[in-house]
């Protein structure tokens, strides 16, 4: 078996659903399930209508709610009554607008229509196209905690059932099913964090054992760097999970970093692949890929981080000091992404700065904090990283322009990451870039 997601864009009209199709037909015989995310940027607009509402515009929520529908309404032609969840999603608005807030829970019940809208809607378009397809909702089969909006899968109650329904369903048809959604134990809706779908996929691969999990999106593959900040990358044809992990979790849009995890555990190929150019081969992500002539596979970068400094005079030899810092970000759910220390002071960013300011007090009643916006991270990966004498000295020799705020390496072996101002973060990646990929090995990139 086969599990083939297909991200927003790939979903993102009925004329992209019938070229999914296309896709599809031609793999029947290995078995595909499908996972499919809402239909292209729909999920932010369900998010600004829920936080529309909630900030008491519910006609102007209401109206905007009215766009999502006809949309949905025109593309899917009559082949599916999705009515009944618009009047759902249209109650909501008016609930969440009397309550005047959006708690996580209504968020993820909102939230969730754009991959149950489009999951039917793909149902039905696939059947039109002679696939004999069959519609599971994801909520039925992916069982989380209820940590809504950042749910994790209960991995034994989501595997039992997956394997009771879904390998027998896939024998003789096209199991097509939301991403992103699934639900608490009580039958709560919750979403597995933004771009979620991909996750989905690769849980539903390590319940069924597939022999593939392949993500279709809008690039050609794993890219020598974020195309929406310098075009022209390379496609990385083969990279490891451990250099696919560490770019999602550094930025890199195309994979959510969840999503190499349950691969990993039962060792199954993930390939990425462009559902408008479906010849070309893509990124092939496997436990060991063979090494290449290069230094560094690719660089991920993290835009709008947050660095903060503090400064303490009593950390100079004393312990524990650390451990007081790491409690207050821990206390107040904030992950850290990269620290460097030196006598007196320690650096490290934060992604989510929505408790900043109270972390900040407590930090200020024993250091001295400062914090700096518009930060990004730069982050170099590659296996070949730590079998390579001088890649820092050539990251700083292409770096000589450029104010480098902080350095890390070594931490995982297979990164170097640092942090720039926003503003001088194109100028680092094309540096880097070109320092790194002029002459990039044609075995491993394209
Ligand atoms: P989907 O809707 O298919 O899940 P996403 O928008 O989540 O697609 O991810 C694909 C996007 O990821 C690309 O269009 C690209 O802009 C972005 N991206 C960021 N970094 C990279 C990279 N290193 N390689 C490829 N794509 C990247
Ligand atoms: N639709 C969800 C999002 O936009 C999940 C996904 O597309 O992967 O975040
Ligand atoms: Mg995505």
């Amino acid at each position: 078996m086969l599990v083939m997601k297909f991200g927003g864009t790939s979903v993102e009209s009925a004329a992209a659903i019938d070229r999914a199709a296309e896709i599809v037909r031609a793999r029947l015989s290995r078995h595909p399930v499908v996972v499919v995310s809402a239909m292209g940027k729909t999920t932010n607009a369900l998010l600004a209508i829920a936080a529309m509402a909630a900030s008491g515009h519910r006609d102007r929520a209401l109206t905007m709610l009215c766009n999502v529908a006809d949309f949905h309404r025109r593309e899917a032609d009559t082949l599916v009554d999705l009515e009944p969840l618009f009047e759902e999603l249209a109650e909501q608005v008016n609930a969440i607008a009397i309550a005047g807030e959006l708690t996580p829970r209504v968020s993820d019940a909102f939230a969730s229509s754009g991959e149950r809208l489009s999951a039917l809607l793909v149902t039905a378009l696939f059947q039109r196209s002679g696939l004999d397809a069959v519609h599971i909702d994801a909520r039925t089969l992916i069982i989380t905690d209820d940590r809504h909006t950042q749910a994790a899968p209960l991995f034994p109650e989501t595997f039992d059932r997956i394997s009771a329904t879904v390998p027998e369903l896939a024998r003789d048809s096209v199991v097509v099913m939301g991403g992103f959604i699934g639900s608490t134990l009580s039958g709560d809706t919750t979403t597995l964090g933004r771009g979620g779908s991909d996750y989905t996929a690769s849980i539903m691969g390590a319940g069924i054992d597939a022999e593939e999990i392949q993500i279709w999106t809008d690039v050609d593959g794993m890219l020598t760097c974020d195309p929406t900040i310098l075009p022209g990358g390379y496609r990385v044809k083969i990279c490891s999970f451990a250099e696919a992990a560490e770019l999602a979790y550094f930025g890199a849009k195309v994979l959510h970093p969840a999503t190499v995890l349950p691969a990993i555990e039962k060792d199954i190929p993930v390939r990425i692949l462009n559902s408008r150019r479906p010849d070309v081969d893509g990124t092939l992500i496997v436990a060991d890929a063979p090494r290449c002539a290069d230094a560094i596979r690719s660089i991920a970068c993290k835009r709008e981080i947050t660095l903060v400094s503090i400064v303490s005079t009593r950390m100079l030899m004393a312990h524990g000091f650390l451990r007081r810092v790491f409690d207050i970000f821990d206390r107040f759910q904030t992950p850290v992404d990269m620290i460097a220390t030196s006598e007196v002071s320690v650096s490290l960013t934060i992604d989510d700065t929505r408790a900043l300011d109270a972390i900040c007090a407590e930090i200020g009643t024993f250091a001295e904090v400062s914090v700096e916006a518009d930060q990004s991270i730069v982050c170099l990966v590659g296996d070949n990283i730590r079998r390579t004498p001088g890649v820092a000295a050539r990251v700083f020799g292409a770096l000589k322009d450029i104010n480098v705020r902080m350095i890390s390496q070594g931490a995982s072996l297979l990164n170097i990451s640092l942090v720039v101002r926003s503003a001088d973060l194109h100028s680092a990646i094309e540096s880097l870039h070109r320092e790194f990929f002029e002459n990039p090995d044609p075995m491993a990139f394209e």
